[in-house]
């Protein structure tokens, strides 16, 4: 037999012992009032018959103690039940426990007092009560099978104990069967006993799934971002709720009896819906965007999960399923897919985007249609950037973005398959796939170039603008992406060198130009090392003593196979490739030292490039070659370019104001050609101003260069600054400069660039031989 405690120590949890004991006696206590009228009918059923035939004082006692332990025990139930009686459920046990060993007694010591005194009539009484009593108890007090073995065992004892002052075969064996029958029953008021417990306990653990559920399930009503949707057998709303209602923007009255398909805007996630509802399929994660507002930034979309219901009883009920709005994270990631595919500065699709195109047009192409790649780049674009600041450049990028586009599709035709990208920074593309694609692009590239000719304004500023353009073909010029894409950038490369302002369509020898420059850029890396380059020096004259007061070094490179490179031609590659940086120090260790043999104390111009400013060398170099030459600062003259104030601006200042501290002279080269207007001349406390030869050659014709010529003269004057104008060739140009008060002049009317020695022939070399003869 397991014993109460047992099963609770086994099967209950420590912290539930006390709710269950609590159970166990709220289970008794609804049937004491039942067992208290019992066992008081019983008490004076017996009292009645026994009365006359046994000690009235006895008797009076047993009814007196019957009496008081029923109103006992109805006390301790009641005193529970209103909840009186707080104790320990254990403590509760216990008092039930005492007043059945009470009450069982009392009947026990009748059953042991009288029951050999009376008849026959009343043997029979009072066995049956005591058994019937028992059987009772097992019923009655099963929840609290300790309390029942005690009353059961002090009844079936007293009665015993009775049967055996009567020795019979009969009385023997009535002891047997009563012993056998006290026994069973107490089993079984443990057995009951333990079913009830398993029955709380199960009852319990629903309890709380239950409550559980109920509260997810408001939650989600209430609070949550999911809600639940039941359709009856027709696919129709059944049983709204409130929040869905208010999720789908109508009234629940409304929505009851409604198609759920019909909620949802048209289309294939509408359809595979509208089917796996037919078929009766789950539904699992559908998206499904609302009817209302569909297609706009406000769509909504819904994410439907849910089964069919195949139970019975739930209310003519298919399907049950719960929904979530999935459209925040919807948009979230349709920004991230615009994100991935456009720029975001212009809105025009990005490089990924367009290579993707590009390539499905390429694959798609039938003949005869072919397909124009256009490449386009801003020209000057970094000047822009770096002289408004990148607010300004951003603001001229949209616009021109925006002008391409409508161009694009102002000249596109119908049939023509067209898209416009931003690549990079200052660099966009056009695709075109057309029957007459070549024709089509070139047109195109005309009015694209033209679409610019307006200033842009931002910002208050007046910007102008040009763009050069590379066109390619598929299938003439290139097959597959890539290579159509090289080959536009060639074209793109040749409109650059140019002029730029303009557009080139890819040529077959292109390629080989961009190649050649790649192996003169490779061959300059060893021209100092080679000995290949040389200092050629210019005069530079003083106009009102016409002496040639200093000169300008400019540099010359020797090729070994294609003999005399033209700087313009090198410098450029070297300034793309940093190589400027050490050709620049030979330079200017170069010039320094031959000034320095110089015995008329003339000046040297020695010209620097931007790039230049950017080495933390340049000070440095300039430092050591005026220690090891000793020679003066003062007839040290460098020459740089507007460029040098637009590229940060501040630090290049800042090297500029060392030069002057450094008792370095500093002139500004090539003044006029640039974006400078005369308030440049104001950013720094130049030695020297150098007008454009451009200027100087159009003196005699142009009106605007004599007016500006004059202003940069005057303004230069007024600032305390020397002018020098470049690129005098006649006489008459000298004439014009002497009387606006020019105070230099450079040019072939005093002497061409030529090796040092041709104006200090300190020795006449094979190359000054060769170089006089050529100038004679
Ligand atoms: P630049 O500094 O403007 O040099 C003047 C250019 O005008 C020189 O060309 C010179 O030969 C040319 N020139 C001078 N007088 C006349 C004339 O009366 N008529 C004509 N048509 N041209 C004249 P060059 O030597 O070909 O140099 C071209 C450019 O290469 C230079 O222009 C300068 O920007 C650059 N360069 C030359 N040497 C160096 C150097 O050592 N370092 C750097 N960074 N640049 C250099
Ligand atoms: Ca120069
Ligand atoms: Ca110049």
């Amino acid at each position: 037999m397991v014993s109460q405690n047992a099963i609770l120590r086994r099967a209950v949890a420590p912290e539930l012992r006390g709710w269950v004991n609590n159970r166990l006696i709220s289970a008794h206590i609804r049937i004491v009032r039942a067992m208290v009228i019992g066992t008081l009918f019983n008490a004076a059923v017996l009292v009645a018959c026994l009365w006359s035939r046994v000690p009235l004082l006895e008797l009076a006692l047993f009814t007196v103690s019957a009496i008081a332990a029923c109103l006992h025990r109805q006390w301790l139930a009641e005193g529970v039940a209103r909840g009186r009686r707080q104790k320990r459920a254990d403590k509760m046990a216990l008092a039930f426990e005492l007043n059945s060993l009470w009450l069982g007694l009392t009947f026990g010591v009748l059953s042991l007092r009288f029951f050999a005194q009376v008849g026959p009539d009343g043997k029979i009484l009072m066995a049956i009560c005591a058994l019937a009593q028992i059987a009772a108890a097992a019923y009655t007090i099963r929840t609290l099978p300790r309390s029942a073995s005690i009353y059961m065992v002090a009844q079936a004892l007293g009665l015993g104990l009775g049967l055996v002052q009567t020795p019979s075969w009969a009385a023997l064996g009535s002891i047997a069967v009563l012993a056998s029958a006290t026994g069973l029953l107490i089993r079984m008021t443990h057995t009951a006993h333990d079913l009830f417990v398993t029955r709380i306990l199960s009852d319990r653990e629903l309890g709380s799934t239950t409550r559980t559920v109920k509260l997810l399930l408001n939650e989600y009503e209430e609070s949550g971002s999911d809600w639940i949707v039941e359709l009856d057998p027709t696919g129709n709303l059944a049983k709204v709720s409130a929040r869905f209602a208010r999720a789908a923007g109508e009234p629940a009255a409304i929505l009851d009896g409604r198609s759920f398909v019909d909620l949802f805007a048209p289309g294939d996630a509408r359809s595979r819906l509208a089917e796996a509802l037919a078929a009766r399929r789950p539904l699992r994660n559908e998206l499904l965007e609302l009817a209302f507002g569909a297609g706009t930034e406000s769509a909504r979309w819904w994410s439907v999960n849910g089964r069919p219901c195949y139970e019975s009883g739930t209310d003519n009920i298919a399907y049950r399923g719960v929904i979530s709005d999935v459209s925040s994270q919807r948009l979230a990631e349709n920004r991230v897919r615009h994100m991935a595919h456009f720029d975001s500065l212009t809105g025009l699709p990005n490089r990924a985007l367009f290579n993707q195109v590009l390539t499905e047009v390429l694959d798609e192409r039938q003949d005869p249609s072919g397909v124009a790649l256009l490449l386009i780049d801003v020209d000057h674009f970094k000047t822009v950037n770096d002289m408004y600041g990148h607010p300004v450049g951003d603001g001229v990028l949209r616009e021109i973005a925006a002008r391409l586009t409508r161009t694009l599709e102002l000249s596109c035709l119908g049939g023509t398959r067209q898209m416009i990208a931003r690549l990079s920074g200052d660099e966009f593309a056009i695709v075109l796939s057309d029957e007459d694609a070549c024709d089509h692009a070139v047109r195109l590239a005309e009015l694209l170039i033209t679409s610019l000719d307006d200033p842009i304004t931002i910002d208050g500023h007046e910007l102008n603008t040009a763009i050069s353009l590379g066109i390619a073909l598929a299938p003439q010029h290139a097959a597959v992406m890539q290579h159509l894409l090289s080959n536009a950038d060639i074209a793109l490369y040749a409109a650059k060198n140019g002029g730029r302002r303009m557009w080139e369509m890819f040529a077959p020898g292109m390629d080989e130009a961009l190649h050649d420059r790649h192996t003169l850029a490779r061959d300059l890396r060893h021209a100092i090392s080679r000995g290949e380059l040389e200092l050629f020096i210019q005069p530079l004259v003083e106009v009102a003593t016409e002496a040639m007061t200093g000169y300008e070094a400019l540099l010359r490179w020797h090729h070994p196979t294609r003999g005399m490179v033209p700087p313009d031609q090198f410098i450029p590659i070297a300034e793309e490739t940093g190589l400027i940086v050490p050709i620049g120090e030979w330079v200017i260790r170069t010039a320094l030292a031959e000034a320095a043999r110089w015995p008329g104390g003339q000046a040297i111009a020695i010209n620097l490039s931007p790039v230049q400013f950017s080495s933390p060398n340049l000070l440095p170099v300039i430092v050591q070659a005026l220690a090891e030459t000793q020679l003066d600062p003062a007839r040290v003259e460098f020459e740089i370019t507007e460029s040098v104030l637009l590229h940060n601006s501040e630090a290049n200042i800042e090297v500029l104001n060392r030069l002057h501290s450094l008792g370095l002279k500093v002139a500004l080269d090539d003044f006029g050609t640039g974006y400078a207007s005369l308030n440049y001349l104001l950013t720094f406390p130049f030695d020297k101003i150098k007008i454009d030869r451009r200027f100087v050659a159009d003196l005699a014709t142009r009106e605007d260069s004599r007016a500006i010529v004059s202003a940069v003269i005057r303004l230069a004057n007024e600032l305390g600054m020397c002018t020098l104008a470049e690129g005098v060739e006649e006489p008459d140009q000298l004439e014009h400069l002497r009387q606006q008060g020019c105070r230099m002049v450079q040019g072939w009317l005093f002497g061409k660039a030529l090796p040092t020695a041709a104006y200090h022939p300190v020795a006449i070399t094979p190359v000054l031989q060769t170089a006089l003869r050529r100038q004679a």
